[in-house]
């Protein structure tokens, strides 16, 4: 499907060629135990933690985005732990984004700083300092929740320079929002419980490379930690997958009207989109991105206003996660996130935008 739209590719990715009578997705293959052939043994499936047909599918596809090979995952913290642990070892420094994903931060700080793993944190928006030393540099762009973004070319080159690998966590953009390999990177990893599957129905994460000993290092890893996807999640997975095209589209356009709507009024600050022309990071984004995520950042003060405002939002649920179908809020802070009490990472479903605006509008006037 090389050379065709992200709506064609999304479509067809992964699945298997047709065959008359056979459904176009593959049901998922329940096993943890296969028949075996008595005399050869074990061939493509022995056993179900190391071998599945419907996570190899979703692999497939997911692989054809980010156009590197893939191992699934149980959740996205599986997929970027079994990265950290399959290449850090004591004595090793690696960099992390200061703003990123907090549990990634606090993984380092315990596991990893117990392991002998010393920790350098950099913000995404920079500056980054010198990577000499650096065994691996993890990016995370858009960073959530505060949405900078980092140019992955210029910080690849420099970390390649410094003999470090490269990895960028993908989860708030997506294989069609950017494609970090084509960037210069030398992994990926991402959650696709958020944007990639977007029902909110699914935990999963990916690690994605065209190095083939960094990919066999974390089939090994995944194979003796266990940290598989059932079957049922990757045909999910693999199902949503199909419509990732039209559900950012449309979560791209309500995050434009979003953030249009919010920054005409007074009684909001800090607004971030990335896809805003007056934002920070809209000159790296617009140079390095496919597309912007329907995420919006802003702070309404404090927290009781927060909760009046989804109190009285009837489009938004109050909940964490994003790029799901529906308008979500999360207050960061209530998380323990070291984000201001007011502060609000929303997330744009796929509901019409006249609908959303006029909701958002209403509920910010009660608040
Ligand atoms: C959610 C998230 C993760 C963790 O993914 P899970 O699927 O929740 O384990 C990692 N990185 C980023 C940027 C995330 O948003």
């Amino acid at each position: 499907m090389t050379g065709r739209g992200d709506g064609t590719r999304v479509v067809h990715a992964g699945l298997p060629a047709p065959v008359p009578g056979e459904p176009f997705l593959p049901g998922p293959v329940f096993a943890a135990p296969y028949h075996l052939d008595p005399v050869e043994g074990p061939g493509e499936n022995g056993y179900g933690r190391p071998d599945n047909p419907t996570r190899r599918a979703l692999e497939s596809a997911i692989g054809e985005l980010e156009g590197g090979t893939v191992r699934a995952f149980a959740s996205g913290q599986a997929a970027v732990t079994a990265l950290l642990l399959s290449v850090l070892r004591s004595g090793d420094t690696v960099a992390l984004p200061s703003d990123g994903y907090f549990t990634i931060r606090a993984f380092a700080e315990g596991t990893l700083r117990g392991l002998g793993v010393r920790t350098v944190l950099v913000p995404t928006a920079g500056p980054y300092p010198s990577f000499e030393g650096v065994r691996l540099v993890l990016l995370e762009t858009p960073a959530n929740p505060g949405l900078d973004v980092c140019d992955v070319r210029a910080v690849s080159a420099a970390a390649h320079a410094a003999g470090a690998l490269v990895a960028v966590d993908n989860t708030t953009s997506t294989p069609l929002g950017q494609r970090p390999l084509e960037l210069g990177a030398d992994v990926v990893v991402a959650s696709g419980s958020k944007a990639l599957t977007g029902h909110s129905d699914v935990l999963l994460g990916y690690v994605a490379s065209a190095d083939e000993d960094l990919i066999a290092r974390v089939t090994t890893w995944r194979a003796q930690t266990g940290g598989v996807p059932g079957a049922f999640d990757c045909w999910l997975a693999h199902r949503s997958m199909a419509t990732l095209d039209l559900r950012l589209a449309r979560q791209n356009a309500n995050a434009a009207a979003v953030a249009e709507l919010l920054a005409g009024r007074g009684d909001v600050t800090g607004l971030r989109w990335p896809g805003r022309e007056t934002d920070p990071s809209y000159p790296v984004a617009s140079g390095q991105m496919r597309r912007i995520p329907g995420i919006v950042s802003f702070d309404l003060g404090s927290a009781e206003r927060v909760g009046r405002f989804l109190t009285a939002a009837e489009l938004v649920f109050a909940a964490t996660s994003f790029g799901g179908l529906h308008t979500t809020a999360d207050r960061r802070a209530q998380w323990g996130d070291d984000t201001a009490p007011g502060f609000v990472r929303l997330s744009c479903g796929i509901e019409d935008t006249a609908d959303l605006i006029a909701d958002l509008a209403a509920a910010l006037d009660r608040a």
